[in-house]
């Protein structure tokens, strides 16, 4: 037995409504007669179906129906449907007789929403030689329902992203292909001071100024923004482009940082004012501290001279402190210029060792290097103390014994120099931070190395000011630590 046309039809969209051209219903899938509890024939389309997007509040409405993405209830059930229309006839009517069908799926999102339509494969007939067309039916209306279920899932999380984005407190701008504010969250309109309405179709270069960023921003830009009032606030933040069908727009994710950076400049201004203080009365005690201890004062006790040693270890430390706090104010005010000329590195390399050689000896570490002795451009001394940093910190995390090693490289137009040592290393999670201020990993077990934590912040800024990079990695053999630095050997 072949299967009819009609027969098809409620196989494969067990949901669907055959009409006429004015929406009179003639006949519906076997699905849509189970959940309606009257006989919907010669009824208007309207009667059965409440349609939720678009709405349609009138059946005049009805003629103005999209053909595809119809979102609809069935009453008295209110189960949900998505839906379609065509002009087509429909099996049965008469030839000539213009049809339209409106074929619709469950829009259901979990399991159990599916098991409440009711929905199963249904045996048609005997199997003969349509059971494999209806299989393959069976399977694309499958796949169809899928796509519906992965469709209303985009829309979840659609809406779910909607709602964090009129949330948050970061504002979210944007922008048009001609620079013109097309939408905006509830954080820019307060941040900048605009009803949502008014904001819209602003040019975004009336209101946002570009500043040069801040060498240890992790944001990508800053800008100097207007506020509706007038008033101008610091703004950080980032801008994406989004490709979509309809072409580019960008989008402007910024915040006011202005009491952050208040904060910040008054935390510097505090530091740097209390090291200064500091520096004389340190002065006062070290000099005295170390007459006593050249016999300048007279013959010591031993145990004079043991607490007279501990004394000035901490005022050194002390001392070493105040003085990278100052040398960290400045460069972060920029009021620490470079003074770069030309030089070799492998004078650089002999310096280093000349200052470093007894601290390594001391330590049980020896010190191995390599230099390509090439010309570059930089401040050789701002240099010198960023390479002495990092070979003293990889000297005092080195085990007895072991071998730092200073490679100074030429790589193309960039100067490489690599400090390897084959100490415990720095964990993969705390890489980043390492550069910060005041930070020290403290692996629990280690000794305490008598480090203030400023010195990787201060390198790298050193290393910014010239135009290069630094960074830290596994040693080569898989212990220790690799610090490397880049810097473009014609300076910045
Ligand atoms: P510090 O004066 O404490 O050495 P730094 O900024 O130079 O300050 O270093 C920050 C922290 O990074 C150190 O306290 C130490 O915990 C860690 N560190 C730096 N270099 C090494 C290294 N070669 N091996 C292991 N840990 C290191």
């Amino acid at each position: 037995m072949s299967l009819s046309a009609s027969a098809l039809l409620d196989f494969a969209s067990p949901f669907h409504v055959c009409c006429d051209r004015e929406w009179k219903v003639a006949s519906v899938g076997p699905s849509m007669a189970e959940h309606l509890d009257f006989d919907p024939t010669g009824r208007c389309l309207s009667d059965l179906l409440e349609f939720t997007r678009p709405k349609v509040s009138h059946p005049d409405g009805l003629n103005k129906l999209p053909r595809q993405l119809i979102l609809l209830k069935l009453k008295g059930s209110g189960l949900d449907l998505r839906g379609q229309w065509n002009d087509m006839p429909w099996p049965g009517l008469d030839s000539g007789e213009a049809g339209r069908v409106l074929l619709c799926s469950p829009w259901v999102t979990s399991e159990d929403q599916w098991r409440q339509t009711g929905l199963k494969l249904r045996q048609l007939g005997p199997q003969d030689s349509s059971g494999e067309y209806l299989l393959l039916l069976a399977a694309a209306r499958e796949q169809a329902l899928d796509v519906a279920r992965l469709a209303d899932l985009a829309t979840i999380r659609e809406s779910r992203l909607e709602r964090l984005v009129q949330r948050m407190r970061e504002g979210l701008l944007l922008i048009d292909s001609e620079g013109r504010i097309e939408s905006a969250n509830p954080a820019a309109c307060m941040l900048l001071g605009f009803r949502s309405t008014k904001i819209e179709g602003s040019l975004l270069d009336d209101l946002f100024s570009a500043l040069p960023k801040q060498e240890d921003s992790s944001e990508d830009l800053e800008w100097l923004v207007k506020k509706s009032t007038g008033d101008n606030f610091k703004a950080r933040g980032s801008r994406y482009s989004i490709r979509t069908r309809q072409g580019e727009t960008h989008a402007l994710l910024f915040r006011d940082v202005s009491e952050e950076e208040q904060a910040l400049q008054m935390r510097r201004t505090f530091l740097s004012m209390v090291s200064h203080e500091l520096r004389t009365p340190l002065s006062a005690i070290k000099a005295p501290l170390g007459m006593s201890l050249s016999g300048h004062l007279g013959q010591l006790a031993p145990k004079v001279r043991d607490v007279l040693e501990i004394a000035t270890r901490n005022a050194d430390r002390l001392h070493q402190l105040v003085d990278d706090v100052i040398d960290l104010e400045r460069l972060e005010s920029n009021a620490l210029p470079l003074n770069p000329s030309k030089f070799k590195s492998g004078t650089l390399t002999q310096k280093l060792l000349d200052g470093l050689g007894t601290t390594a000896t001391d330590a049980h570490v020896a010190l191995d290097f390599e230099d390509d002795d090439f010309s570059l451009v930089g401040d050789q001394g701002r240099i010198l103390q960023v390479i002495t940093n990092l070979v003293i910190n990889a000297i005092r995390h080195s085990p007895n014994g072991s071998t730092v090693h200073l490679r100074v490289l030429q790589q193309g137009s960039n100067a490489r120099c690599e400090v390897t040592d084959e100490g415990p290393g720095i964990p993969e999670e705390l890489r980043s931070r390492i550069f910060d201020r005041f930070f020290q990993v403290n692996s629990g077990t280690e000794q305490p190395t008598g480090g203030t934590g400023l010195g990787l912040a201060i390198s790298r800024l050193i290393i910014s000011q010239h135009g290069g990079q630094i960074g830290v990695e596994t040693g080569p053999r898989g212990c220790g630590s690799t610090f490397w630095l880049e810097l473009p050997i014609a300076g910045r």
